[in-house]
């Protein structure tokens, strides 16, 4: 039986990027997927490397909007009925989680990732040949009720105390920066120390050939066959069974298909979200990515095209598709920007491996000796990824660890 020192389950970007900063420390690594490097939720992302703000993506506390989604109203959401009953827990918890003073505690734990997630990427992406792919000049966010900073007002403070850059602007100044959006708006701020992607599939796929470079294996694999024997861990992928005595759950959306069967079950929950790819308009173009979180899109500049990605849907992991926000979205998306035609044809579908306090499990697996939890990235896994991976790979090797990886712990769910 092939042997190597860790097995990682997964090679959406948080697992490839833990397998790269695993290698780099001279651990010999084996990265298994059932599929190719980056095709599942890494795939399809906006391509932001930093939040939408300072405070993690929250549930509406004010009744009009929840009432808003519940009548499948909002732009920003949409849910499956027959999911509900299911849900309704984690959606609890969720809003439980979303007081502005549970916000905060999440941005503060949150914050020694949150502040080295471009560091990350752009070493990592040095040495993977990788940096064409990454924009600096940030994001904007535009808003279009006036007075809607006031209400964020909060939120900047924590910003400004935590070393967020955001520029508050009016629509003047949100233009010279992107002269083709319309002034549907009355202000916006713009995130200007945030790194955009124009290719996030490019950006894993190259990650995952320096890992191969430094000796590192891709092999394709089912991680449902994990199983322990002998204080080792085993895998079967299509070059043999592989064991290792270490292992890193990194599956994203389908690491309880792995953890459930082991007794480890977690409260993640699943936000599906949407792309489709635009042709612009004559010779109308967008240099950064442009949130209107308002209506809940983000249009985003990518190799393929305008990309436009959705808000949430609150559905099974496995239900077919049901893009219907688009029809909600759109209207003020060709409004904001010249959109032109759909570029190629496809709608494209991702899920957000969610926890309701938005922080990932990075660490041991309770119980588990050899086995390690790095998922539940949520609307920001692409961000965490490079961090997270240095972070379990600092925790895996016994190094110094460049911060406290407490509130990442999976007991904190006991
Ligand atoms: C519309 C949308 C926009 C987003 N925008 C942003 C953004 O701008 N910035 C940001 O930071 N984040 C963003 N995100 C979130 C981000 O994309 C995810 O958090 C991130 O991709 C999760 O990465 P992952 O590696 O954990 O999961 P995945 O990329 O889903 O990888 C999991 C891997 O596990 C594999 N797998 C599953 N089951 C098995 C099995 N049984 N055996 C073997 N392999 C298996 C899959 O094939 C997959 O490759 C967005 C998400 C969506 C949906």
């Amino acid at each position: 039986m092939p042997k190597t020192d860790v097995l990682v389950l997964g090679a959406g970007i948080v697992g490839v990027s833990a397998a790269l900063q695993l290698a780099k420390r001279g651990v010999s690594v084996a990265l298994i997927d059932r599929r190719s490097v980056g095709e599942e939720t890494s795939y399809g992302n906006s391509g932001i490397i930093g939040g939408a703000g300072v405070y993690p993506n929250a549930f509406p506390r004010e009744w009009s909007k929840v009432l808003q989604v519940a009548f499948k109203r909002a732009p920003q959401a949409n849910y499956h009925f027959r999911s509900l009953l299911a849900v309704a827990p984690w959606l609890f918890a969720y809003w439980r989680a979303s007081t502005r003073s549970r916000l905060e505690d999440s941005a503060r734990a949150l914050h020694p990732l949150q502040s080295r997630v471009a560091a990350e990427h752009e070493a990592l992406a040095i040495e993977a040949g990788a940096s064409r792919y990454l924009r600096k000049g940030g994001w904007i966010s535009i808003y279009r009720r006036p007075g809607a900073l006031e209400a964020l007002a909060p939120e900047l403070a924590l910003g400004a105390e935590l070393g967020v850059p955001a520029t508050v602007l009016d629509v003047a100044g949100a233009r010279a920066l992107e002269p083709h959006l319309a002034p549907v708006f009355t202000s916006a701020i713009h995130w200007s120390s945030v790194v955009t992607l124009s290719n996030p599939l490019a950006v894993t796929q190259a990650y995952a050939e320096r890992f191969k470079a430094l000796g590192g294996r891709v092999l394709k694999g089912d991680a449902r066959t994990l199983a322990r024997s002998g204080g080792s861990w085993s895998v079967d992928t299509e070059e043999g069974r592989y064991q290792a005595s270490d292992a890193v759950i990194a599956l994203g959306p389908w690491s309880p298909d792995v953890l459930s069967p082991l007794g480890l079950d977690f409260p993640l929950g699943i936000k599906r979200g949407y792309h489709r790819h635009f042709s612009s308009q004559g010779e109308a173009a967008l240099s950064r990515p442009v949130l209107d979180p308002e209506i809940g899109y983000v249009l985003c500049p990518m190799e393929q095209g305008i990309r436009l990605t959705t808000g949430a849907e609150f559905a099974d992991r496995d239900a077919k598709p049901s893009p219907v926000q688009f029809d909600r979205i759109l209207p003020h998306a060709r409004r904001l920007f010249p959109l032109g035609g759909v570029a190629d044809g496809r709608t494209w579908m991702g899920c957000r491996p969610c926890f309701p306090d938005s922080l990932p499990v990075i660490g041991r697996a309770p119980g588990q000796a050899g086995l390690w939890l790095n998922f539940g990235h949520g609307h920001m896994g692409l961000s965490f990824a490079a961090v997270s991976g240095r972070l379990i790979a600092e925790m895996m090797t016994g190094a110094a660890t460049f911060c406290d990886p407490a509130p990442y712990r999976a007991e904190r769910f006991n």
